[in-house]
């Protein structure tokens, strides 16, 4: 059984046509990236499966059940952007452990929680600063504990390093591969930069203006890209 599963999904904002007929399964524990130039749909892919953003038509299952029309928060997916949407004015600790604030779990396992969170992330000596005194790469790590404590069955992140410099790119990007053999979890990452998409998928998914060019491992797309457009986004020298 697939742990998600994409039937014939469609998005259109108002007379537009953006996502025009996805199909896709994801197994269990599956590390999928999606690429594609700007503007074909990736961001509205992700939106739709996280629930922030209503399908037009189309049914999307996960783990054997149809959530299409289940709110986000009961979808046990989390999502990671590039931007990272910490509230300002709370602790390291307090942003990572607001979810589990909010649904009410009591104050010592939040803390014990976010104290394991944070041992994976790297950022134990971090708990009680503000957003304000982190680098970007402190804070990218404090949005993926948020997403991690929730403990989904699925991770969505939309260009998560994009706004890093180089050599830190490089040292996140490991920390995410890492991160996925630890918890063993299914994974869609949305990525621009080709290191990231060779190194981290098991499959990659081409997509171009709302539908999929080519689906296959990275080695497969490199050496047998279907067309010039997929050759394009996978050859190409970086
Ligand atoms: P990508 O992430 O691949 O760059 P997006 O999913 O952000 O692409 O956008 C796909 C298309 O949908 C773009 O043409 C974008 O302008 C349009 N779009 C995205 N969100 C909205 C919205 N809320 N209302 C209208 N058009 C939108
Ligand atoms: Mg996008």
């Amino acid at each position: 059984m697939s742990q998600l599963s994409l039937r014939s999904i469609h998005k259109a904002f108002g007379t537009i046509d953006v996502i025009r007929g996805i199909d896709l399964d994801v197994a269990e524990g599956e590390f999928v990236v999606f690429v594609g130039p700007s503007g074909c749909g990736k961001s509205t892919m992700l939106r739709m499966i996280s629930g922030l953003e209503d399908v037009t038509s189309g049914e999307i299952n996960i783990a054997g059940k149809d959530v299409t029309r289940v709110a986000p928060a009961e979808r046990e997916i989390a999502m990671v952007f590039q931007s990272y949407a910490l509230f300002p004015h709370m602790t390291v600790a307090e942003n990572i452990g607001f979810g589990l604030k909010l649904a009410r779990r009591p104050r010592d396992e939040i803390k014990r929680k976010v104290e394991e969170v944070a041992a994976v992330l790297q950022i134990g000596q971090l708990l009680e600063r503000t957003p304000r005194e982190l680098s970007g790469g402190q804070r990218q790590r404090v949005a993926i504990g948020r997403a991690i404590i929730r403990q989904p069955r699925i991770f969505l992140f939309d260009e998560p390093l994009s706004n890093l410099d180089a050599a830190l790119r490089v040292q996140m990007r490991l920390e995410i591969a890492r991160l996925h053999q630890r918890l063993g979890a299914t994974m869609i990452y949305v990525t621009h930069d080709q290191t990231e998409a060779m190194t981290l998928a098991d499959r990659i998914i081409v997509f171009n203006k709302g539908h999929i060019e080519q689906v296959g491992a990275p080695m497969e797309l490199y050496e047998w890209p279907a067309n010039m457009f997929v050759a394009g986004f996978i050859g190409a020298p970086a």
